[in-house]
């Protein structure tokens, strides 16, 4: 079943590329394994998957260590507690949601300075809702410039999340809304910082997401099932 979800997505994603005039290796599918046990990321693995992501740093330490024998690059996508960076810089090699500069000197301490440095993605809160993490778009320049002097992290994009409609085409303004700030941040050209990842949209949403840009999309219902009703 796995595998047919699978295939479906990925004919999904080639279709609104199709649409959009781009090539399909220009996104990069991270499957969202949050509430699934470590055998259901195996069986995505076994279908040709790399990149999964778990939301709790707690949770992701589990599965990351049964399935140390595979290499899979893991995505933290849920916000991330100051606290809680140290361990999640030994686990993850990619943060999607860093959204505070505190939790990023956290991380730049925690990852070893003989190992890869950390990437990393500054999460966005378009929609301003009081449940959502992620920086105002007015301040993520600021926080892109700090980040960037933290020599074990790397700066590649910006991801959000906009508030949840059942239509994706509400969420389209702040997925074209991510890209332009993505475009104005790039013309400042730092140092250290890439604005080459998008991440943006899920399940419901991400053929949208394509057409506006993204280059890494973030999906679990479509791969995994429903995460209420298993
Ligand atoms: C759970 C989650 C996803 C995946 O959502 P689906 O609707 O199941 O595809 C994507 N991004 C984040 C940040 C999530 O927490």
């Amino acid at each position: 079943m796995i595998r047919e979800n699978i295939n479906r997505v990925q004919e999904r994603i080639a279709a609104a590329c199709e649409r959009a005039g781009r090539q399909p290796l220009s996104v990069t599918l991270v499957a969202v394994s949050k509430t699934f046990p470590a055998e259901k990321v195996r069986e995505a693995y076994e279908c040709g998957l790399r990149r999964f992501g778990e939301n709790r740093v707690q949770e992701a330490e589990g599965k990351v260590a049964e399935l140390r024998d595979l290499g899979i690059e893991w995505h933290l996508v849920g916000h991330l507690q100051s606290n809680k960076a140290g361990k999640a810089a030994e686990i993850f090699q990619f943060i999607e949601s860093l959204d505070a500069l505190k939790p990023a000197e956290k991380l730049n301490q925690a990852r070893e300075s003989s190992g890869e440095p950390l990437l990393v993605l500054l999460q966005v809160d378009l929609g301003r809702e009081e449940t959502k993490f992620g920086i105002p778009r007015e301040d993520v320049l600021d926080l892109a410039r700090r980040v960037s002097e933290l020599p074990r992290l790397r700066i590649r994009g910006l991801m959000t999340m906009p508030p949840y409609s059942e239509d994706p085409e509400q969420a389209r303004p702040y997925f074209r809304s991510l890209r332009e700030l993505a475009e104005s941040i790039s013309r400042q050209k730092l140092s250290n910082v890439s604005m080459e990842v998008l991440s943006m949209g899920m399940s419901h949403d991400f053929e949208v997401a394509i057409e506006e840009g993204s280059t890494m999309v973030r999906v679990g219902t479509a791969i995994f099932g429903s995460r209420s009703a298993r």
